[in-house]
């Protein structure tokens, strides 16, 4: 991961016009308008007060997800919500995060099903 990291901030500083899209560090999609893992785990930690037996787990383990991120924050693309140069992830990778998460906590079906539904993240949702 690291790796790709350093990939992505190299290119960023060699060719300025990279810098309108987004890479992803994960899938190294190209995204363009992003929203930051912080701002999309702040709906879903929104959501997850519905289930009162996971939201602890989902809560903690987001968190430890999210400073981890801290690292790469700054050398990234700028999210179209906090303003921060944030957008390290895209929101596919983000929502596969988090339903691993939900996994562990051996959400319900129905709880996985809600999730996909409602936090179907594309970028052109985020946009409109
Ligand atoms: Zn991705
Ligand atoms: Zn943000």
């Amino acid at each position: 991961m690291i790796q790709k990291i350093n990939a992505v901030v190299q290119a960023s500083v060699l060719n300025d016009n990279c810098l309108e899209y987004f890479e992803c560090i994960d899938c190294n999609k190209a995204v363009k308008n992003l929203i930051c893992p912080d701002c999309m785990a702040v709906q879903v930690k929104v959501w997850i007060e519905k289930y009162p037996n996971i939201k602890k787990k989902i809560k903690k383990e987001l968190d430890v997800f999210l400073k981890k991120g801290k690292n790469y924050a700054g050398h990234f693309e700028t999210c179209i919500k906090c303003k921060r140069a944030n957008a390290y992830l895209c929101p596919d990778c983000f929502s596969k995060v988090v339903n691993s998460l939900l996994e562990e906590a051996k959400a319900k079906k129905k709880i996985l099903e809600e999730f996909e539904e409602m936090f179907n993240y594309k970028p052109v949702y985020w946009n409109s």
